[in-house]
């Protein structure tokens, strides 16, 4: 089919490849450019797809190819980078690419939406107009009005604002439209983000400590190419100082910039500070923000209006035309791995999209993940370190009581206790940590020994008091709190263990004067909570503030002098590799809550297991030295990062289905070449049960990326292909960051 046009569009589906079309009719070939969408007959019905290319060539036969119906968009919605960024990772997450391309855009143009007309509507004078003499106007007094206010310097004005000044007036401004005396005209996008008087007052910047002016400058003079660089910086270390003054720097230049945090609890204290600081627009995108709210900050990233993007995950997609420098704040944090559907890592295609474009990008955390220190020691990474305090905080002293002999009260040992009550009567805040919400994580039967089951996963029910449920937190069933045993009718029910709300109970007795904050999920489900407790705890409305991993991230509490962790041990032996990891880096970001304001900060770490050698290490040596050891293990033992995994998940219903399919996966595997390639399993998942469902992977793992992903890209096509493929749900994780 020489010399015809085809058009290769990406269309959301569950195949892998995309689909090729003819252009609809009436349209010329220059409307026809990559990264509009067209609207294309689909199967028995209709759908939207982008297109991503146009060729002369289709695999399909030539009477096969259907003509598209119609063009949606005037202009690309995404441009060749933002399309070449998303090829590559459909490439390498193996994931559909229709689905990633349209993963991209917000809900309302995947629905087939108009893109808005950039900036908004209203009316300037034309030349007639503007020699009429508003004074003389006499008998048409609003016409009069309108005349004088878009005479004014502004030239015209944007129409919700001449609604503002002179009320209600569509039709006298129609009226003089029609006689000639205006005409309609586009203005700019106001600011997007509204700001607070207080806010306006620019807060003065700090004088740089010498680590971060060393930092800065390293990182400045990369500016307009690509390069990635580690900030290793220990915590209250002024990593947010640094991030502020190299933004400065790009905006200076010109260029927009993209700021990616983990979590959204992270966005308001940040987006605070940059506002403070940097006098420009700044667009937020996060899951708690409305459609329309994310809709707008990916139209304004996507004109250049807003300058700096600050965003969760999916951020990373967002159209920037004139990006420039890119920032991933606490790089280490798996929340930017995305856990179901396209299994992507926001921070890895934050660096993908640096290098396309060229511009460097700052991998910041106290507690780098053991991957990118790798990289930094292989030096594709360079790394920049802030190893002080800034302002001359001392870091927090480190206290291991071990609790194997005491009797706890509550979950709480007696000298936890003494300290707590010490810091709390000098006039400063305390901080308790416990990774479980909910009451207690097991409700069992005195008599008979009965333990609350969930019935559809191998798991238990967490007990929560006030809404007296048991709630199964992996699944998400609710069943009402039984009054007896369902076994032997006892009414000798017990609840054992600790939950954030138990805690919160006892500390009630136990300090009975004192004011107590708890964040957890289940206290800041409400939009807004988070924001409002944590304003009330900066604020020092609280005095003990109890939570789990939601209060160790990130925050900034300056009262906080003790940060009492409770219950170590859990992460200390748990069933994947990483735990370790994990473990360490909670440890180090609820630590660096102590002592951040000039105030000496102390830890206090419960342990059944005061002489675990990482635990030993990790006291001793600090983050440095505990990486260093886990890195020599995981070398030991050739584990990432000095190999490669990906793991294939399948689940169904009936127990034989996964495993049968796994099994047909691999026996496809071993006759096709996998060179360098090892196939572990398969085996059933960790929690074999989960949500009515039973669960199995199979783990693929190489030395070398390239043969992983050779072979990945051949067998994946294959696997949906399987007749067993089509009895189970089953998905490819590349880079896996958990194996249940
Ligand atoms: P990190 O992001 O590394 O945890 P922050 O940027 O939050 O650290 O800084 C911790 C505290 O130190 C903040 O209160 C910040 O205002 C302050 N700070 C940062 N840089 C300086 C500096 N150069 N001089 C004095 N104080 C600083
Ligand atoms: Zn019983
Ligand atoms: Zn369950």
């Amino acid at each position: 089919m020489a010399k015809s046009v085809i058009l290769r569009l990406a269309i959301p589906s569950p195949l892998y490849t995309c689909f090729d079309y003819l252009p609809p009719e009436n349209v010329i070939r220059s409307q026809l450019v990559a990264g509009i969408r067209l609207r294309v007959p689909f199967g028995k019905g209709e759908r939207y797809g982008v297109l991503l290319e146009i060729t002369d060539h289709t695999d399909l036969e030539e009477g096969r190819l259907k003509k598209a119906l119609g063009i949606v968009d005037e202009s690309a919605l995404l441009s060749r980078n933002d399309l070449e960024l998303l090829k590559w990772a459909a490439a390498y997450y193996q994931h559909p690419l229709g689905e990633v391309v349209f993963s991209a855009l917000p809900a309302r143009l995947r629905r087939g939406g108009r893109l808005p007309k950039p900036g908004r509507p209203g009316w300037q004078l034309t030349k007639v107009g503007r020699c009429q003499d508003p004074d003389e106007m006499r008998r048409a007094p609003r016409q009069a009005a309108i005349i004088r206010s878009l005479g004014g310097e502004a030239n015209g004005l944007p129409s919700d604002q001449l609604i503002r000044e002179l009320g209600p007036c569509r039709d006298v401004v129609l009226r003089l439209a029609h006689k000639g005396w205006i005409e309609e005209r586009w203005f700019p996008e106001s600011c997007v983000e509204v700001r607070g008087s207080e806010e306006l007052a620019v807060a003065v910047p700090p004088k740089l400590t010498n680590a971060q002016r060393a930092a800065i400058e390293a990182i400045r003079g990369a500016f307009g190419g690509f390069e990635v660089f580690l900030l290793d910086g220990i915590t209250a270390s002024g990593k947010t100082e640094v991030y502020i003054r190299l933004l400065e720097q790009a905006l200076t230049l010109g260029k927009q910039a993209l700021v990616l945090v983990p979590e959204i609890g992270l966005t308001p204290q940040l987006l605070s500070r940059l506002r403070r600081r940097l006098p420009v627009s700044i667009g937020v995108i996060h899951s708690g923000l409305s459609e329309r709210e994310r809709e707008r900050a990916w139209l304004n990233a996507r004109r250049g209006e807003a300058r700096i993007l600050l965003g969760t995950r999916s951020a990373v997609f967002a159209p920037l035309p004139e990006l420039g420098l890119i920032l991933v704040d606490e790089e280490h944090d798996i929340s930017f791995k995305q856990q179901d559907g396209f299994r992507y890592s926001a921070r890895d295609l934050a660096v993908m999209r640096g290098q396309q474009l060229g511009c460097p990008i700052v991998l910041g955390s106290a507690t780098p993940s053991l991957e990118s220190i790798r990289n930094g020691e292989l030096g594709r990474y360079r790394v920049v370190r802030l190893p002080e305090r800034a302002g001359g905080a001392a870091p927090p002293r480190f206290d291991l009581l071990d609790i194997r002999s005491s009797r706890l009260e509550s979950g709480i040992s007696r000298p936890m206790l003494e300290i707590a009550r010490e810091t709390l009567q000098d006039g400063n805040q305390v901080l308790f940590f416990l990774n479980r919400r909910g009451f207690a994580p097991v409700l069992t039967c005195h008599d008979c020994g009965w333990v609350a089951q969930c019935r559809r996963c191998d798991a238990r029910m967490t007990y929560h008091l006030m809404e007296r449920l048991l709630w199964c937190h992996h699944c998400g069933s609710k069943y009402p709190l039984l009054e007896r045993c369902p076994e032997c009718q006892s009414g000798a029910l017990k609840a054992l263990g600790q939950g954030t709300e138990r805690l919160q109970n006892a500390l009630e007795q136990l300090f009975p004067e004192t004011r107590i904050a708890r964040v957890d999920r289940d206290t800041t489900r409400r939009k807004g909570s988070m924001e409002g407790l944590l304003s009330n705890i900066k604020a020092g409305a609280y005095s003990l503030l109890l939570g789990t991993q939601m209060l160790a991230k990130g925050h900034h509490f300056p009262n906080v002098t003790l940060v009492g962790i409770l219950d170590l041990d859990q992460g200390l032996f748990g069933a994947d590799y990483r735990s370790a990891e994990r473990m360490a880096q909670l440890i180090v970001q609820v630590a660096g809550r102590a002592g951040r304001a000039g105030k000496a900060g102390r830890v206090v770490v419960q342990t059944r297991h005061p002489d675990h050698p990482l635990l030993q290490t990790l006291l001793r040596e600090g983050y440095r030295g505990f990486s260093a050891a886990l890195m020599a293990e995981r070398s030991e033992a050739g584990l990432p990062p000095f190999s490669y995994q990906v793991l294939i998940r399948a689940e169904a219903n009936r127990e034989a289905l996964p495993l049968a399919f796994l099994d047909d996966a691999k026996k496809e595997a071993v006759e096709m070449e996998t060179k360098g390639v090892e196939l572990w399993g398969p085996v059933p998942a960790p929690m074999e049960r989960r949500a009515g469902r039973h669960r199995a992977h199979l783990l693929l793992q190489a030395d070398r990326r390239s043969d992983l992903h050779h072979f990945l890209s051949r067998w994946v096509i294959q696997l949906s292909t399987l007749k067993s493929s089509r009895q189970v749900r089953w998905s490819v994780d590349v880079d896996p960051q958990e194996m249940y």
